[in-house]
C-alpha cells in the first residue's frame, strides 16, 4: 500500500486520507507517494474507450489505499466528472499530422482546475464523513482557482468554504462566479484591500494554531498531492486513445505552478512511454531559464494575457527535484533554504541532466501567443485560449526536432474566458457557453469586509461549522 513521504525527509510517514485532508507537511515540505505504483502495459490498453470516471477510478486506485474501496472510489468519479459538459469529459481534437489539443476545459468553471477539484471535494467530503468531522477551506483568490473550489465544494455537507477576494479589483465576470453560490456553505468575502492583503491574511490564518484547529483548516492549493493524482488520468486516457502503451508521446503543458505537468512526470514514472514533457510558459519563464542555466532564481511577474501562469516560484517543482535528487530529502531541505535566503538555487548537475532528459521547456512572448492562437484558427479552424496558445507554440517548438512522436498540447481554459486575447487575435469574439447565460443575471451574495485579520477571523469563527 502507498505511504506518503514529505519531500524534506523530517515530517511523520502518512496515509492518503491524512495527506487528503492536510496542506504543506509539518517540516514544509511535499507529500509524495514512497514509491510510485506501477500500471501494466496490458492494463494501460485496457483504457481506450472505457469511460471517463472508471479509468479514472483503475488508476487512482493504488494511490489511496484503504481509504476507499472499489465501488465507493468509482462512485467518486462518477459523481466528479458527471458535471463535465463533455461526454468524454477529456477529449482529443487533432489539429495537424502529429498534434493534438487535449481539452481539460469542460468543467463548470470552464478551466482545468476543475478536473482535479471535482473529485478532491468529494474525497473529502467521504473522509470526513466517515470520521465525524468537518472541516473549513480558506482562500484567497483573485478569480480561477476560487471559482474551481466554489463550483466543487457548494453543497457538500462536512465542508464550508470561505473566499477572501480584493473587492472591486475582480471582472465581473471573476466576481460573479464567486458570488452567485447561493449554497448555504459557501461564503465569499470582498475584502477592502489588495489581493496582497487577502493573500497575507490567509498565511496569518494558517500560521495560526489555534484558529487552525479551532475550525478544522483544511488546503486546497495545488500542492495537494490528490490533486496531482486526479491530472494523470488523462495522460493515461489520452495516451491509450491514441495507441499507447505500444507508441510513445510527448505532452506539451502550459504550466504555473508545475502541477500538471508533475502529473504527466508522475505517469510516466508509472510506466506511460512518454518520450518528452514539455513545459510551456509565458514570459514569466524561470522554469525555461532554470532548465537551460541549471540557476532557479525568482523575478518579478510580468502580468500576461495568461494570467493562471503568471507566477514566481513553482510549488510543485520540488517534488521533481527529490527524484531528480535520488530522494535525498537533505538536499532538498538546502536547496529550499537558499530558496528562502536568497530567492535562488543551483541545481546539480547529475539532477539537472536526469530533468533535462525528460523535461524541456519553451516560453512564449505575448506576441508569440497571439500568433499562436491566429495561426491555429488559420490552419485548423481551432480556437485556442491564451494558456493552451503557449502549450501549442511550445508543442510546435519539439514537433519541428521530433516530428515522429505524437504530442498532446494541454488545453486548459475555454477560449470564452478570455475574449478580449481572442478578439485581439483573429477579430472575432467567442461566445460563453449557453450553461452561463445566467450568470450575468442570477442574484449575489458576499460580505464586504475591512482588511483586518481578526475581523476575518472572527466571521469565519462565527460560520464554520467545524467549530465545536
Ligand atoms: C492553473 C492553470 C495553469 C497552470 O497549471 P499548474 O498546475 O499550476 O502548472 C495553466 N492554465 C490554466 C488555465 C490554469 O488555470
Amino acid at each position: 500500500m502507498v505511504r506518503y513521504i514529505s519531500t524534506r525527509g523530517e515530517a511523520p510517514e502518512l496515509a492518503f486520507d491524512d495527506v487528503l485532508l492536510g496542506g504543506l507537511a509539518s517540516d514544509g515540505g511535499l507529500y509524495t507517494p514512497r514509491s510510485y505504483p506501477c500500471l501494466e502495459p496490458g492494463a494501460i490498453a485496457a483504457l481506450a474507450g472505457l469511460p471517463y470516471a472508471q479509468a479514472s477510478a483503475a488508476i487512482i486506485a493504488p494511490f489511496v489505499g484503504d481509504a476507499f474501496g472499489a465501488d465507493r472510489l468509482l462512485a467518486l468519479t462518477e459523481a466528479a466528472y458527471s458535471s463535465f459538459r463533455h461526454k468524454a469529459v477529456a477529449p482529443l481534437v487533432q489539429i495537424s499530422d502529429s498534434l493534438f489539443v487535449l481539452e481539460l476545459f469542460h468543467g463548470p468553471t470552464l478551466a482545468f482546475k476543475d478536473v482535479a477539484m471535482q473529485l478532491l471535494s468529494r474525497m473529502m467530503n467521504d473522509v470526513l464523513e466517515r470520521r465525524g468531522l468537518r472541516a473549513t477551506i480558506v482562500g484567497a483568490t483573485s478569480g480561477d482557482t476560487g471559482a474551481a473550489a466554489i463550483e466543487a465544494f457548494r453543497g457538500l455537507d462536512r465542508v464550508d468554504v470561505f473566499l477572501l477576494y480584493p473587492h472591486e479589483r475582480v471582472s465581473e465576470v471573476q466576481r460573479r462566479q464567486m458570488t452567485t453560490a447561493a449554497d448555504a456553505n459557501i461564503h465569499t468575502i470582498a475584502l477592502r484591500g489588495t489581493f496582497d492583503d487577502a493573500q497575507a491574511i490567509l498565511k496569518n490564518l494558517f500560521r495560526d494554531e489555534d484558529f487552525r484547529d479551532s475550525v478544522g483548516l483544511a488546503g486546497v492549493n495545488s500542492i495537494n498531492w490528490a490533486r496531482i493524482v486526479a491530472q494523470t488520468v488523462y495522460y493515461f486516457t489520452s495516451a491509450a486513445a491514441l495507441g499507447a502503451p505500444a507508441r510513445e508521446l510527448s505532452f506539451a503543458v502550459p504550466t504555473g505552478n508545475f502541477g500538471d505537468v508533475l502529473a504527466g512526470h508522475v505517469a510516466k514514472r508509472m510506466g506511460l512511454p512518454v518520450r518528452q514533457l514539455v513545459i510551456a510558459t509565458n514570459a514569466n519563464d524561470i522554469l525555461a531559464r532554470s532548465l537551460t542555466t541549471g540557476r532557479y532564481e525568482v523575478r518579478a511577474v510580468a502580468p500576461t494575457q495568461s494570467p493562471s501562469m503568471d507566477i514566481q516560484v513553482s510549488s510543485n517543482f520540488e517534488r521533481l527535484l527529490f527524484d531528480a535528487y535520488g530522494r535525498d530529502a537533505r538536499s532538498i531541505r538546502a536547496l529550499m533554504g537558499s530558496l528562502e535566503q536568497s530567492r535562488a538555487f543551483s541545481i546539480g548537475e547529475r539532477p539537472l541532466a536526469a530533468i533535462c532528459a525528460e523535461f524541456e521547456a519553451h516560453s512564449a512572448s505575448e506576441d508569440e501567443t497571439s500568433a499562436e492562437i491566429a495561426r491555429t484558427y488559420r490552419d485548423a479552424g481551432y480556437v485556442l485560449d491564451p494558456h493552451a496558445a503557449t502549450g501549442v507554440h511550445a508543442a510546435r517548438r519539439r514537433l519541428s526536432r521530433d516530428p515522429a512522436t505524437p504530442m498532446v498540447a494541454l488545453a486548459t481554459a475555454h477560449p470564452a474566458k478570455f475574449p478580449q486575447a481572442i478578439e485581439k487575435a483573429i477579430g472575432r469574439r467567442m461566445p460563453l457557453p449557453d450553461h452561463f447565460a445566467n450568470l450575468m443575471s442570477a442574484p449575489e451574495r458576499f460580505t464586504i469586509l475591512d482588511s483586518d485579520e481578526k475581523l476575518v477571523a472572527k466571521f469565519i469563527r462565527d460560520r464554520a461549522r467545524a467549530v465545536r
